[in-house]
């Protein structure tokens, strides 16, 4: 099927399968889906800056991909600035082109956007760029971005309709001054004065981001705590270290107002001490996502939102209309892509008659600042709080071979068990690399790992992996590279 098909023709198919949204949650769908010999259409509305219909939703447009990009330059512009001294590499005049650096960003979008584009039409996914609204007894109503309306029939239909920023009335968006994650994307120079509203992940990586390539950078976060969700210990010392590389993290400091004049935006926030002012170039709003239903639903349609505005699902994505799914960030659960997919997968195969279910225990979380920020699972202060009993084992990088060898010693790995059983609840890494060591713990998890079993495997040396070595022997009192306490 080719990936070019009219609205008539496809209103005469009856197709096994709609998706509405092609973001990473709806485009696993649609590909899983049509490997299993369905015949699967895919409605997207996402247009590119030129205007031309893109696939791959938030996470591959003005998401994950993106972010990331800026986040690997900027890193390597501090590494060539300050962090190659350390090596006897001396590089002078170290200056960044955010052109280039935008130019290199948006071509790594497009090969990737392009890439779901391939992989649609190579596994037969129809692709209906345009508007997706679902009827009763799934039919959808889908609006191209140019001709005539038409109404689609299908077996099932997937909504997959991704989230969009938060917006709050003390900083509207003007889309110069004052932008949402988006926005702070597409800066066409490094602003001077950086405002954030919101630590949390985004906030923390864009800011991340300009700080680096030399923005004064404020971060206001109305909560008194910083990263509630992670560890405690890690989001203590990744407050530290974050504040070391100039990013200005003020917390109990709730935003109530923002003045834009010309070129420049005037911030109000309140604190314990009363209220203060605060002059930005740029100010970026990364308060959160909200599940994205406009337009989605018809009256009949039979789906029902939950009470935060979420696709109403059960643990299997199944809504409230018969043969009717919905996954990714529309529905609840953490806003991540890898859950999203899985989601989809999950959905897709459970409409061919398999049986899969999605770990929702096991689903990593990732914050891509320097040093990176990884977890899966339980946290200590949780299991605390329900009054469970654990054992914890830690192992510092600033002890690990290989991070030291690349100058990178900051942070620590900590794992935490059962205190009868051993098995592992979850594992936290604030390190190097951290995003890529924490799969080896998402692996153990999901197989039901004691610590004792991570303890009593092979880690190759010199690795970082060998601080998750290290920490897992800790549960137990027998870290090798370490002074223990407690012996075992
Ligand atoms: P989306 O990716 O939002 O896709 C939904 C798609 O559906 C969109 O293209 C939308 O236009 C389309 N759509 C909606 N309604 C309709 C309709 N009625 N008809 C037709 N089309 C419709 N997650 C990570 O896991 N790792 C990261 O590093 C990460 N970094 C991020 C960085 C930033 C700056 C942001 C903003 C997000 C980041 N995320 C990250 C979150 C990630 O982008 C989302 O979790 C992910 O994109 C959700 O996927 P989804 O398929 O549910 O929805
Ligand atoms: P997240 O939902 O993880 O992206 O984080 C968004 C953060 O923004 C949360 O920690 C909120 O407490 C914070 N936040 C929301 N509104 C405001 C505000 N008006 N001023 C400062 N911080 C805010």
């Amino acid at each position: 099927m080719s990936e070019a098909i009219s609205p008539s023709a496809a209103a005469e198919e009856r197709w096994d399968v709609i998706v509405i949204g092609a973001g990473p949650a709806g485009y696993a769908a649609a590909i899983r889906a049509a490997q299993l010999g369905m015949r699967v259409a895919c409605i997207d509305k996402s247009v590119d800056a030129q205007g031309k219909p893109t696939l791959g939703g938030t996470c591959l447009n003005w998401g994950c991909i993106p972010s990331k990009t800026l986040l690997d330059a900027s890193h390597k512009f501090v590494e060539a600035s300050t962090g190659f001294q350390a090596f006897g590499i001396e590089a002078s005049d170290v200056s960044i082109n955010v052109a280039k650096m935008m130019a290199q960003k948006d071509a790594v979008v497009a090969k990737l956007t392009n890439g779901v584009a391939s992989l649609f039409s190579g596994n037969g996914v129809a692709w209906l760029p345009g508007h997706g609204r679902l009827h009763g007894h799934c039919a959808v109503e889908y609006t191209p971005a140019a001709g005539d309306v038409a109404m689609l029939a299908a077996e099932h239909v997937i909504l997959a309709a991704g989230s969009a920023p938060i917006e709050i009335d003390p900083a509207p968006l003007n889309g110069d001054t004052i932008v949402d994650s988006q926005g702070a994307l597409e800066f066409d120079a490094t602003p001077q004065r950086l405002g954030v509203i919101g630590a949390g992940v985004i906030g923390l990586e864009l800011g991340s981001v300009w700080a680096r390539l030399g923005a004064e950078t404020i971060v206001l976060e109305a909560l008194d705590e910083f990263l509630p969700i992670a560890d405690q210990r890690i989001a203590r010392d990744a407050l530290r270290a974050l504040r070391g590389q100039g990013l200005d993290i003020r917390l109990g400091a709730r935003v109530i107002g923002a003045a834009a004049a010309q070129d420049t935006v005037t911030v109000t926030y309140q604190d314990k001490d009363g209220e203060h002012e605060l002059e930005f170039d740029k100010l970026i709003v990364a308060v959160g996502r909200r599940p994205y239903t406009e337009g989605l639903l018809a009256p009949d349609s039979g789906v029902n939102l939950d009470e935060r505005g979420f696709l109403y699902v059960n643990d299997l994505c199944a809504t409230d209309a018969p043969r009717v799914f919905a996954i990714g960030d529309v529905v609840r659960g953490p806003m991540l892509a890898h859950k999203g997919a899985e989601e989809g997968v999950m959905v897709a195969e459970r409409i061919a008659g398999h049986k899969p279910l999605v770990n929702y225990d096991c689903v990593p979380n990732v914050i891509y600042t320097h040093p990176e920020i990884a977890w899966v699972g339980r946290t200590e202060q949780s299991l605390k709080a329900d009054g469970d009993t654990y054992r914890t084992g830690t192992f510092p990088f600033a002890a690990n071979g290989r991070a030291l060898a690349s100058n990178d010693g900051a942070g620590l790995v900590k794992i935490v068990a059962d205190a009868e059983t051993d098995r592992v609840l979850g594992v936290h890494v604030f390190g190097p690399q951290a995003s890529e060591l924490i799969a080896q713990a998402v692996i153990a998890m999901e197989f039901d790992a004691s610590a004792e079993d991570l303890a009593l495997t092979m880690f190759a040396h010199p690795t970082l992996s060998e601080a998750m070595h290290e920490a897992a022997l800790g549960v137990s009192g027998r870290a090798l590279h370490m002074v223990n306490r407690r012996r075992a």
